[in-house]
C-alpha cells in the first residue's frame, strides 16, 4: 500500500485487527521513508455498485463519500464513529442485496433517512427536513452540502422539520474541555 504522504510504495503493517463486528479488518500502517501513519480497511465487496445521479450521470459508489455525508448529518451529535461505520455497512449491504448494480441516488437517500431515524433523532430531522425540500431536484449529497452550509452560520437549531424533535443542546452548553488542572494537581502523586 502506497504511502499517502510521500508516495513511498512500501509501507509496513504495524497492527491488524478485525473491526465492525468482524466484517472488516483494520490495519495500522507506517511508512519507512517519512514515518507517516495511516489506517486501511479491508472489506468484502459483494458487488460493484454504480450510483445513478438525478442528472443522469453514473458514478461508482463510494463508501467513503457516504460516510462523509452521514458524518455531516451527525455533526456535533454524540454518536461514536464505530456506530456510524456499522450504519454505513448496513446501508451498503442493503444496496448490495437489492439485486441491482445500478442504484438511484434517491434510494441511497431513503436508506440514509431510515438509518438515521434509528441512530439519532436530531440528525434524522436535520437530514429529513432538508431532504424533503430538495429530493425532487437534487441528489442527497447536495442535500448534505445544504445542511453543512446551514449549520455553520447559525448553529444547529434552525431546522423546523418536526415538532417532535428533541431540543437541541444549547451552543452555550459548558464544554467538558474545562478539565482545567487544579494548581496543586501535580502534587497529588506525592501525597500519602
Ligand atoms: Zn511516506
Amino acid at each position: 500500500m502506497r504511502c499517502p504522504f510521500c508516495g513511498c510504495e512500501d509501507t509496513q503493517v504495524k497492527d491488524s485487527r478485525p473491526t465492525e463486528e468482524n466484517s472488516a479488518i483494520r490495519r495500522r500502517r507506517v511508512c519507512p521513508d517519512c514515518a507517516g501513519r495511516f489506517t486501511t480497511f479491508e472489506r468484502v465487496q459483494l458487488r460493484e455498485l454504480t450510483v445513478l445521479k438525478r442528472s443522469g450521470r453514473k458514478v461508482p459508489f463510494d463508501r467513503d463519500k457516504l460516510v462523509n455525508s452521514v458524518t455531516v448529518a451527525l455533526r456535533k451529535r454524540p454518536i461514536e464513529a464505530d456506530r456510524v461505520e456499522r450504519m454505513v455497512s448496513g446501508i451498503v449491504r442493503q444496496l448490495e442485496a437489492c439485486g441491482e448494480s445500478e442504484i438511484a441516488s434517491s434510494m441511497i437517500g431513503e436508506l440514509v433517512i431510515d438509518a438515521l431515524r434509528g441512530l439519532d433523532p436530531v440528525a434524522y430531522v436535520r437530514f429529513a427536513s432538508v431532504y424533503r425540500d430538495f429530493r425532487e431536484a437534487a441528489d442527497f449529497e447536495s442535500v448534505l452540502g445544504e445542511i453543512a452550509r446551514d449549520a455553520i452560520p447559525h448553529g444547529d437549531g434552525e431546522l423546523n422539520g418536526s415538532t417532535e424533535a428533541p431540543a437541541e443542546p444549547a451552543e452555550s452548553k459548558p464544554t467538558r474541555a474545562s478539565k482545567v488542572k487544579a494548581p496543586n494537581a501535580k502534587t497529588s502523586d506525592e501525597t500519602h
